[in-house]
């Protein structure tokens, strides 16, 4: 049976404010070899499927560990910001709670690593707003890939014209919009260099969480449609 509309929600720098923590984890890592991220590397990574991300890694610096040896030391690095210290986002809660109240179905499209997803959602106690999640790295593809977008739809059972999503990764919002998806930008410092791109390839915008939640009173689609000065469209 077909939904009228899903809501899926990216995790990092959306729901969970973690990009700061994979900068760190990146500076770790390769200081531990002597190295440092340039510009193009940590732009390269940051919108990477943790497999790709190893992959380049390795050939970026031309190192002798395997890709699965390096996606290992990550998750290792990461796992305990995830399940202990990484905090919501302003407004993430309520969000959700304020949606999962008029029944919403929602779901989480995420490039983030499964258990690391899990660990988070379970750590904030989320696990029960979701019908469930579409990891992109289970598809193989990147989320600034358009073909990830129709098959999380179909997966949920609804046409890509009738899901929303939030994100704060500018490519990512560019992707979801060229399949069809009607786009929420959401801010994050570390995409700030690149605030004005996320405009460009969003229905909305907004600053925080926060600003969504007068919008809990409408349909799904009113979070896409209210006024708003940051809007495109
Ligand atoms: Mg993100």
């Amino acid at each position: 049976m077909e939904v009228l509309s899903v809501i899926f929600f990216d995790l990092d720098g959306t729901l969970i404010d973690s990009n700061g923590v994979w900068v760190q984890i990146d500076l770790d890592f390769l200081s531990r070899r002597g190295l440092t991220p340039t510009t193009e590397y940590t732009d390269m990574v940051a919108h990477s499927i943790f497999p790709a991300a190893a992959r380049f890694t390795r050939d970026y610096y031309g190192l002798s560990d395997s890709p699965e040896d390096i996606m290992a030391q990550w998750r290792d690095m990461a796992y305990n910001a995830y399940a202990h210290t990484i905090p919501l986002k302003p407004g993430a809660r309520a969000l959700l709670e304020g949606l999962s109240a008029r029944g919403e179905p929602m779901a989480l499209l995420t490039a983030s690593l499964p258990e690391l997803c899990r660990a988070s959602l379970a750590r904030h106690g989320l696990n029960r707003y979701f019908q469930g999640f579409f990891f992109a790295q289970e598809a193989g593809l990147e989320k600034r890939d358009p073909a990830v977008y129709p098959l999380a739809a179909e997966r949920f059972g609804c046409s890509p014209d009738r899901c929303i999503l939030l994100e704060d990764a500018p490519d990512n919002c560019a992707a979801a919009s060229a399949a069809g998806f009607t786009v929420v930008g959401v801010y994050d410092d570390f995409y700030s260099p690149r605030w004005a791109d996320v405009a460009a390839h969003s229905h909305r915008t907004v600053r925080s969480l926060e600003d969504l939640l007068p919008d809990l009173n409408g349909g799904a689609f009113s979070l896409t449609a209210s006024p708003c000065t940051e809007r495109r469209i």
